[in-house]
């Protein structure tokens, strides 16, 4: 069974509700920085109108991005699947 392999999912960032702690730049550096305005980015993600960022990502950069999500004290980062729509964080 490999289909899990082609499994997407939606990462999300809303930006406005970041207090810049960084913690998921120290937690997933692949896929995190710190922006000059204070807040942390998602690497390479559009901005949508709203604020927020999203990026769709692999199964293999599932787990990082899942202990990233764990590590905002503000829990600002989601995760979900994007064939189903289930929150995953
Ligand atoms: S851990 Fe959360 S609050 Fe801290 S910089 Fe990252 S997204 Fe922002």
């Amino acid at each position: 069974m490999n289909t899990a392999r082609m499994t997407k999912y939606l990462l999300e960032h809303d930006r406005p509700n970041c207090i810049g702690c960084a913690a998921c730049v120290a937690v997933n550096p692949k896929h995190w920085a710190m922006n000059d305005d204070g807040m942390s980015d998602i690497i390479n993600a559009p901005h949508r109108p709203d604020g927020w960022q999203e990026l769709e990502i692999d199964e293999e950069d599932l787990e990082a991005n899942k202990e990233a999500a764990q590590a905002c004290p503000v829990n600002v980062i989601h995760l979900k699947n994007k064939g189903t729509g289930e929150k995953i964080i």
